[in-house]
C-alpha cells in the first residue's frame, strides 16, 4: 500500500507530498525537498493496521 501524505518542509515551510510504502513498517528516510532541495529527515510511524500514525519531518543538521 503506497500512501502519499503531505509533510511540511522544516527548511522552507512548503508542504510537499512524499511516497510511503506502509507495508515496510515504521521507517526513517531522507527525502529531498523539491522546493528548496534540502534533505529532510523523515520519521514515519506505521500503525498495526498499516496506516500512517505519525510523520515527523526534521532538518538533517541535528
Ligand atoms: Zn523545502
Amino acid at each position: 500500500m503506497i500512501e502519499e501524505p503531505g509533510v511540511t518542509c522544516p527548511y522552507c515551510g512548503e508542504t510537499i507530498t512524499i511516497m510511503v510504502d506502509t507495508t515496510a513498517g515504521s521507517q526513517r528516510t531522507i527525502e529531498d525537498c523539491f522546493v528548496c532541495c534540502q534533505p529532510i529527515e523523515l520519521t514515519i510511524e506505521i500503525g498495526p493496521a498499516g496506516e500512517i500514525e505519525m510523520i515527523t519531518a526534521e532538518s538533517d543538521d541535528a
